[in-house]
C-alpha cells in the first residue's frame, strides 16, 4: 500500500472526526456566509505527483476552494428552486459514502430493498396508488428523461414497433404537447432522439396564468386524428408555480390516445399541505411522474424519483441486456430501470429524512415555505417601486419593477442583492416581462430571513440610477 494511504488508513477515525468538525463549524455559520460569492476561482494547480494525505487535502480545500463556495444551503438563497439538506438527510448522505453500496442490484446486500421501501414511502407521501412503481435517479431532468423514454416506448407499442430495438426513427415524427414545460423537457426530447422541435406549445389560460388551456389541448389532440401522442403536464411551473388541471387533462384520455407525463419536480409537495393539495388533484392518473428530492424534500444533491404505471415498458428501454438472460421478470433490479448501471444508494438520505421527520415534519417545511412566500409577496407589494406579476400560488414570488422593468434594471437589482450577501434571487421573463423570482424551499428559512430579503430588495431598488432627465 502507498505509505500515505496506509497512514490514512491507520488514522481513519481521527480523519473522519476532523472532517466532521470542519463540516459542523461551517454549517453552524451557513446563514452568515455570503449567499452568493463574488470570489474568483483559484488558478489551476498541477496534478500532485505525491499526495499530501487526507488531512493535507482538507487543508488545501479550506485554503483554496472553500472560500468561494456559496451559502446556497442556507436560508436566504432563493434562486431557482434549491433546498438544503436536513440534519437527518445529511447523516444519511454521509453514510451513503461510508457504506458505498452499489445500488444496481440486490447481490449480497439488502440496500436495494431499502430503496424500494423509500420509493414506497414517497409514493404514499405524494398520494399515489400502488400501480405506480419507481426508482431513484439523479435529478428531475433525469426523471423527466426516464418518463419520456417510457412514453417513447409506449408510442412504439401503439404503432406496433419496438423503439428499444428499432430506434426512435421507427416512430416517424412524434407529437409532444405541453403548456409551460420546464427546459429539461426539450433537453430530454433531444437526448431521446425525439427532437426538441417536436414539442408543440399549447396555448395557456391567459392573463398571468401559466397553466395550459385544456380546451385548446383537446383541439390539438383532436387534430391528430387518432395518432398517439405525448402530453407533458406541468404541476408547478418555475415562474409562478401554476398548475395544469391534471384531472381535466387525465379525463381527455377517454377520448384521445396519449401518454400523460407529469413534471411535478417540486409541485408534488403541494400534496403534503391540506390547503394546497387540490393543486395536484388527478396526479395519480399520470402514466409517468417526475419529482425532485434535492429541492423541497431537502436532501443533498443529487436525488429525484421517477414513477410510472408501466414498469414493463421501462424495463424494455433500460434493461441491461446480456446474451443469456431474457427480460427480467418479477421485481426488476434497479440496473434494469435507470440510465445508470452501478448506482449510488441515493435513497439513503431520503430514508433518513423521512424516518427522522415523517410526513408531518416534511409537511411543516412545505407549509412554512408557502407561508413565507406569501409574506414576501405582501412585503414586496408594499415596497415602493416593486410589483407582483402574479399571485403567490405556492412557494415562489414572481415580481418586477413598477417603473421600466428592463432586463438590465432587474439584473442590477439582483446583483445588488447578491453583492450585499443577504439573498440570492434569479431573473426570469414572464409573458414577455422581465422579472425576478424568489423561491422558498429551504428547511431553515424563517420569517426574519424573509424580512431581511424584503429589506435587501428595497435597498437595491432605492439604489437604482435615477431616470435620465430629458
Ligand atoms: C428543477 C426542475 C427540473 C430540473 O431539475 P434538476 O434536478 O435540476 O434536473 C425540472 N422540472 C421542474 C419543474 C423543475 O423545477
Amino acid at each position: 500500500m502507498h505509505p500515505t494511504l496506509a497512514a490514512d488508513l491507520a488514522r481513519l477515525p481521527e480523519l473522519l472526526q476532523t472532517a466532521r468538525d470542519f463540516a459542523a463549524r461551517e454549517l453552524s455559520r451557513v446563514d452568515e456566509r455570503p449567499v452568493a460569492t463574488a470570489e474568483e476561482a483559484p488558478g489551476p494547480e498541477r496534478l500532485p505527483a505525491d499526495g499530501v494525505g487526507a488531512q493535507g487535502a482538507l487543508d488545501r480545500f479550506a485554503q483554496r476552494w472553500e472560500p468561494g463556495f456559496s451559502g446556497s444551503a442556507g436560508p436566504r438563497y432563493l434562486g431557482f428552486v434549491t433546498g438544503g439538506a436536513t440534519p437527518a438527510a445529511l447523516t444519511g448522505d454521509w453514510l451513503t459514502g461510508a457504506y458505498d453500496q452499489n445500488g444496481s442490484s440486490g447481490g449480497g446486500s439488502t440496500s436495494d430493498a431499502l430503496e424500494r421501501e423509500t420509493v414506497g414511502w414517497l409514493r404514499e407521501l405524494f398520494g399515489l396508488g400502488e400501480a405506480h412503481r419507481g426508482a431513484f435517479v439523479s435529478g428531475a431532468t433525469m426523471s423527466n428523461t426516464v418518463g419520456l423514454a417510457i412514453a417513447r416506448e409506449w408510442l412504439g407499442e401503439r404503432l406496433g414497433v419496438s423503439v428499444s430495438r428499432a430506434g426512435a426513427a421507427a416512430l416517424g415524427p412524434v407529437t409532444v404537447l405541453s403548456g409551460s414545460p420546464h427546459s429539461s423537457i426539450t433537453k430530454a426530447l433531444s437526448v431521446l432522439g425525439i427532437g426538441r422541435d417536436r414539442l408543440r406549445p399549447v396555448p395557456l389560460l391567459g392573463g398571468e396564468r401559466e397553466a395550459v388551456d385544456v380546451a385548446r389541448l383537446a383541439e390539438e389532440l383532436e387534430a391528430l386524428d387518432g395518432r398517439p401522442a405525448i402530453v407533458v403536464a406541468n404541476a408547478g411551473t418555475v415562474n409562478t408555480v401554476d398548475f395544469d388541471d391534471l384531472r381535466a387533462i387525465a379525463a381527455l384520455k377517454e377520448r384521445y390516445d396519449f401518454w400523460l407525463h407529469v413534471d411535478a419536480a417540486f409541485g408534488a409537495f403541494a400534496a403534503l399541505s391540506p390547503a394546497h393539495a387540490s393543486l395536484v388533484d388527478g396526479f395519480d392518473a399520470a402514466d409517468s411522474i417526475c419529482v425532485d428530492l434535492h429541492k423541497w424534500l431537502n436532501v443533498p444533491y443529487d436525488a429525484a424519483v421517477q414513477f410510472t404505471r408501466r414498469q414493463d415498458l421501462q424495463v424494455r428501454v433500460f434493461h441491461n441486456e446480456s446474451p443469456y438472460l431474457g427480460l427480467p421478470t418479477g421485481t426488476p433490479d434497479f440496473l434494469h430501470l435507470t440510465p445508470e448501471n452501478s448506482r449510488r444508494l441515493r435513497a439513503l438520505a431520503t430514508w433518513f429524512s423521512l424516518t427522522a421527520y415523517g410526513r408531518e415534519g416534511h409537511a411543516e417545511i412545505v407549509e412554512r415555505c408557502a407561508a413565507l412566500a406569501r409574506r414576501l409577496g405582501e412585503g414586496i407589494s408594499a415596497v415602493p417601486g416593486l410589483r407582483l406579476l402574479a399571485p403567490v400560488h405556492l412557494n415562489v414570488v414572481c415580481f418586477t419593477l413598477a417603473d421600466r422593468p428592463t432586463a438590465e434594471r432587474l439584473a442590477a437589482v439582483a446583483r445588488a442583492v447578491a453583492d450585499s450577501g443577504e439573498a440570492f434571487l434569479t431573473p426570469t421573463v414572464l409573458h414577455g416581462t422581465p422579472a425576478l423570482r424568489a423561491a422558498f424551499s429551504n428547511w431553515r428559512t424563517t420569517e426574519e430571513d424573509t424580512d431581511r430579503v424584503r429589506d435587501a430588495l428595497a435597498r437595491a431598488v432605492r439604489g437604482l440610477p435615477a431616470p435620465e432627465s430629458v
